[in-house]
């Protein structure tokens, strides 16, 4: 039999359906199976993909299906969960997600899965190292969203605001995907030139002006869900360009939550920085030579997830 690529798709919320439709659009994988506790959304949005495939780039066999199809897929995306309910503190909502993503990983692995995976539900810092621990996967085989949305929100703002393709501007997000991620601006560039030079050539320039830039990043999130309820477009695009570095072999460098075993002083903690990612998950994590501001800010970002990590995972 000739070995397809096949993602299996755990959850068809909104961030889900948006991926599956974004990789189909883009071509990326041979084989997507959708699975969902809503049977019938998972079988509808199964349904009405597959009538998009005579106008889809190449063939893709798309099904609804259950956790016995993870046995032989290459990446498993989850973006399944609770979302945070009125009343509702975030570790609440952490102890919740951990319960249901303890559930679903062992069924997974019950199946034989033996790929990679990719966690998008939130916190996705702490749900990445849910399945890490569940899964009994080696780490390199378990990687998180992280900042890699917050990381493509910085370029953009950065590039229409210095009015230059996003593509050309290389800055990043690091830290926990959340209220404490930092701007690593001592390594923020234009096509090689700094940030810090592009703003002196702007006639216009205000230093809050980049301040300001990220706070919007940072702040992204709420103004979207204030219009529309929640952010799914910009995710779901991210996710599938992770899954393309991983099936195509890449070694792209693409800010995820990746483990950390002694790299930026960190230990046994989930949380986004730069990382090589090919067919065999995160090659290496590439370590920033952050200045004394930017370090004292990670380490509070790993600190505040210890805190909130600590009685759930004391539970387990
Ligand atoms: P949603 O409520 O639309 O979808 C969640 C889906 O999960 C639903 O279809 C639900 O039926 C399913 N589900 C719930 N429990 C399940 C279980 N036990 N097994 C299988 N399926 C189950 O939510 P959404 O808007 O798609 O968001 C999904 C997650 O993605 C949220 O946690 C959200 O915060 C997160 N998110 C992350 C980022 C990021 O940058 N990492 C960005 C946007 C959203």
């Amino acid at each position: 039999m000739v070995k397809v690529n096949r993602v299996a798709l755990i959850g068809t919320g909104f961030v889900g359906s948006s991926y599956a439709f974004a990789l189909l659009n883009q071509g990326i994988t041979e084989e997507l199976v959708l699975i969902d506790l809503n049977e019938a959304k998972a079988e509808g949005d199964a349904m009405d993909l597959n009538h998009g495939l005579p106008f889809s780039p190449s063939r893709t066999k798309i099904w609804y299906g259950s956790y016995a199809d993870c046995s032989q897929a290459d990446v498993v995306v989850i973006t399944a969960g609770a979302s945070q309910k009125p009343g509702e503190t975030r570790l609440d909502l952490v102890e919740k997600n951990t319960k249901i993503f303890k559930g679903i990983v062992e069924q997974i692995m019950a199946s034989g899965f033996d790929g990679i995976f990719l966690v998008a539900t939130n916190p996705v810092d702490i749900l990445t190292y849910a399945v890490w621990k569940f899964s009994g996967l080696p780490k390199e085989r378990v990687i998180g969203s992280g900042t890699i949305l917050d990381t493509a929100r910085f370029r953009f703002l950065l590039g229409e605001y210095f009015d230059v393709d996003t593509r050309n501007v290389h800055a990043y997000i690091i830290g926990e995907h959340g209220d404490t991620e930092l701007p690593v601006w001592s390594h923020a560039d234009i096509a090689g030139t700094k940030i810090s030079e592009w703003s002196k050539n702007k006639r216009d320039y205000k230093p809050e002006d980049l301040d300001n830039i990220f706070v919007n990043v940072r702040d992204a999130a709420y103004h979207i869900i204030e219009r529309k309820g929640a952010t799914y477009y910009g995710i779901a695009m991210g996710l599938v360009r992770l899954t393309k570095a991983i099936l195509q072999d890449e070694n792209s460098v693409l800010t995820v939550s990746c483990y950390l075993d002694g790299e930026y002083g960190q230990k046994d903690i989930y949380i986004g920085v730069p990382a090589v990612v090919n067919h065999s998950g995160i090659r290496q994590v590439v370590e920033l030579d952050l200045n004394d501001e930017e370090k004292q800010k990670f380490e509070n970002s790993v600190n505040v997830l210890k805190r909130t990590m600590e009685p759930v995972f004391s539970k387990y």
